[in-house]
Order: C-alpha cells, then structure tokens, then sequence
C-alpha cells in the first residue's frame, strides 16, 4: 500500500477517487498501514464493523444448517499438493514456513491460503455412510496470500473471511447449497451493505483453482470498475476424489461425495466505502453502522450546561435500542463534532440546544441527503427507527440507479472499446465461451469476463471477438 502524505482536510472523493479512498480509511480511523507490508491494522471502528457483519451472516449460515469449527493455520505441503489444479492457482501467493523451534522442518507448512486441503483430509475420516451426509461446516479465520500490489480492505496480505465447506451424497443437494450461499450473500450485499449488483457464473479461466464452477456477485465502483464480492463453488467430486471422501450409500454401494464451499472478506467492506462515501467522507449503511446515531449537544460558547448534559445523558437512554453514542467532549466545538461524525459516516446526527431543550424538541440531520428535521422528543425513537429505514433504503436505490446508468450493451468489439475507453461500466456482449476470445478482448481493452447473469436467456447472436456464433451475452468490466 502506498502511503500518502496526511494532509489535514480530506481529500476530496469528486476530485480523486483513488487518493480519497485511502485518506478516507485512515481520516476515520477505520485502519491503518501496519509494519509488515502489504497487512493492515484493522482499528476498533473498522472491527466493529465486521463485527456487525459477522454477526447478521452467522445468523444466516446457522439458520442453514451449518455449524461452526476451526482448524489448523498451518497446511502440510503435502496436502496442498493433492488437488493439481488447486496448487496451481495459489502456488505463486503461499506464504511458507521451512522453520520451526529453531529447527528446519521435514516437511514445509504453508500459512493457510484457504482451507479445502486440510478440512478435506479431516472429512475423508469422519464421512463413511449417507448417514454422516451433508456435513456442513463454515469457520470465522484469517488467510494468507502473498499478493504484490495491495490496497486496503480490496487486497492485503492478510485478511479476514469466513469459508463455509459442505459435503453431499448427490451434486443436485450440493448445487442447491451453492445457490443458497450465492442467494445469502447477494440479499447481504443488497440488504446489509446496500449495494447492488450482477450475479452469476465466472468464466474457466475466472473460475477458483479446483472447482468445477464458480458463482459470484460482482459490484460496480465509481470509478466504473467492477468488484468481485464473494464466491460460490461448486466442487463437484474433484476433491473427494483425491481427498478420498467416499461414503457408502442406501443400495451399500460406494459412492464418491460431492462438495461446495462459498466465502465472503473483509473485502466487502472496501465495496462499503467506495460506492456509498462522499466528499466529506464515509457513509455507513445503518443495519452495520457501528454507531447509528450521534447525539451532539450544543452548548454554547465554553460554558457547560449542566442541565444540557443531563439532557443528553437522558437522550441516549430514550434511544438505547439503537447503537448511539452522545458527544459530551468540552474541547470540540459543535461545528467541528459535525465534521467529524460526518467523516465516520455515523447515519444519523441529534442535535441538540437550550432553545430545543424549551421546546422539548431535537434536531435530526441525515448523512446521505444533509436533511434536517425537527421532531418532538415523545415520538422520537419511532421518527429515528423510520429515519435509519429511509437511510438504508436510499443508499440501496442510489446505487441500485448507478448499476443501470452504468450497464451497457455492446453489439461488436469496436463498441466495445469505445465503451471501456470513455465510460467504463458493466458491458454486456456476445462471447462465444472460446477462451482464446477472453484472452484477446482482456488484451487490448483490459475489460475480463465477470460472469455469465443467471438469468441470462439464451439468444442468437455473435462473438464480438470472432463473429462466431455465440449464445449468450456475458458481463465483462476493468476489475479491481
Ligand atoms: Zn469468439
């Protein structure tokens, strides 16, 4: 991560993305550049977000049937190296311990890229008849991958995940499970996170490095670049048969299992800041806002009020169904508190004053419209409830009409080009599933295959590569 000399003011998101997104991330305390390369500190703010995360989708995966576990950090090389096409993919990213104790090792452990290999070595010993099936694992944990060029949340050596594993005596049990993960992160992003975007089936060359297909859903950033938010597998048998996970089936006969796994990162949370944040810095989506609402009193001059405080106090306990905090701190003026919390992203700010107090009267102010709106104290949690519901919603609509804006159809490659080169976007296009094609579109525009929309129908058209016949039109986009 490259640093940037700290300015005082923010940089300003209108005027440059990249900068901002950085400056933004440190401004509000959400993480910071750690001593190791490429790792990041992720600061209380930014943790109790994932927190925030964590906790709703753990919801979801236990409603699911799946149980939480952990295992090892460290994968015998030689477990690794069972599933050819899986060491392939993360072979030039693994993280390597060759010493132990002060001793070298006989065998080489690698920092866990991912957990396949060694969950999978365990289910082989616990799976022996359909009655031990669907095993449904998942587990909360960090990963390693050695990347070389890394930004906060999007790319960082290190990270945080959880990866769920299930195991399934027919692949039509295992595909409904690839669904239910892919379904169960898309109402997360568009619910939770109040982001829009495609889903669908990655490409052979897009796909995860073992698997037989991968699902994904994929997100437009401002800049018009796209973001790959999460990923769904769908194994097949590819590893059970070299993990050797056999069971024995209703007719006693011995059948080979069939398996998904499905992860979602920390990486959301860059998607967070990047689609909903402004110039005067980040705005969080209510449902995983650390802090929903903000009460700042408004005393006036260096006086205290003591009456005021007290007030306030009584505020925040009105309100303790939310997540909200009071601002009592004596050496911040108002206006500068505002900023602040502004630059947090805090959804909702109360504003409170002598004048109000009379009144028995606040003030709400929204962090996505800048509205004001006066509201008596006695209806006051059902006005902040509402309000925190219209905030959520309005996020999800803005980036819901950004998604459309930026979605466009291109009938050949000059179009294309042409589309990559001044707007970028999503761009829907004829491809006839050649990869030589993939190959050459990604070389001269940049632009990869994203996914194929589920819902895709089937059409007649051609390839904007090669003309040839092609059935379908695939999403391509410039990826983070
Ligand atoms: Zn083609």
């Amino acid at each position: 991560m490259e640093k940037i000399f700290e300015k005082k003011e923010l940089i300003k998101k209108s005027e440059n993305f990249s900068e901002w997104y950085v400056d933004v991330i440190l401004k509000s305390e959400l993480a910071d550049y750690a001593p190791v390369r490429g790792c990041m500190v992720l600061r209380t703010y930014g943790y109790s977000i994932w927190e925030n995360i964590q906790r709703i989708l753990d919801e979801e995966i236990k409603k699911a049937g799946v149980k939480n576990a952990y295992f090892p950090l460290f994968i015998p090389e030689s477990l690794l190296r069972k599933e050819k096409e899986h060491v392939k993919g993360f072979s030039p990213e693994l993280a390597i311990v060759t010493i132990g104790g002060g001793e070298e090792l006989k065998e080489k452990l690698v920092v866990r890229p991912t957990s396949e290999t060694i969950m999978y070595e365990m289910f082989a010993k616990w799976i022996h008849s359909w009655r031990d099936l669907p095993l449904k694992i998942n587990q909360w944990v960090n990963v390693v991958r050695w990347e070389k060029r890394t930004r906060f949340f999007l790319r960082t050596t290190e990270f945080l995940w959880q990866e769920g594993h299930t195991v399934h005596a027919t692949h039509e049990e295992a595909l409904e499970e690839v669904m239910r993960a892919l379904k169960m992160y898309v109402d997360f992003y568009r619910n939770c996170l109040a982001i829009d975007g495609i889903y669908g089936k990655k490409s052979e060359s897009e796909k995860f490095p073992g698997a037989k297909d991968t699902f994904t859903f994929e997100m437009l950033m401002p800049d018009g670049r796209a973001l790959q938010g999460c990923t769904s597998h769908d194994l097949g048998q590819n590893f059970a048969k070299v993990f050797n996970i056999k069971f024995k089936g209703k007719d006693g006969k011995e059948k080979i299992a069939w398996q998904t796994c499905w992860g979602f990162s920390t990486r959301c949370i860059g998607a967070m800041i990047m689609v909903h944040g402004d110039d005067a810095g980040l705005i969080i989506p209510p449902k995983i806002a650390p802090i929903q609402v903000i009460i700042v009193p408004i005393f006036q001059g260096k006086k205290i009020d003591k009456n005021l405080e007290k007030e306030t106090e009584s505020l925040k306990n009105i309100l303790k169904n939310f997540r909200v905090e009071a601002d009592l701190r004596k050496e911040y003026s108002p206006g500068w508190k505002f900023n602040e919390w502004e630059l947090k992203g805090v959804p909702l700010r109360i504003e409170i004053g002598p004048r109000e107090l009379k009144e028995k009267k606040v003030t709400l102010v929204r962090r996505d419209t800048g509205e004001r709106l006066k509201t008596s104290l006695s209806t006051l949690p059902k006005k902040v409830k509402k309000v925190l519901e219209l905030i959520q919603e309005n996020l999800f609509l803005r980036s819901q009409k950004f998604l459309k804006e930026n979605t466009r159809e291109a009938k050949n490659f000059e179009e294309f080009k042409e589309i990559i080169e001044t707007k970028k976007g999503f761009i829907k296009a004829f491809w006839c599933e050649n990869p030589n094609c993939e190959a050459k579109i990604k070389e001269e525009s940049k632009a990869t295959t994203r996914c194929l929309p589920l819902e895709a129908p089937e059409e007649k058209g051609k390839c904007i590569c090669c003309g040839k016949k092609a059935k379908r039109k695939w999403v391509f986009a410039q990826a983070y």
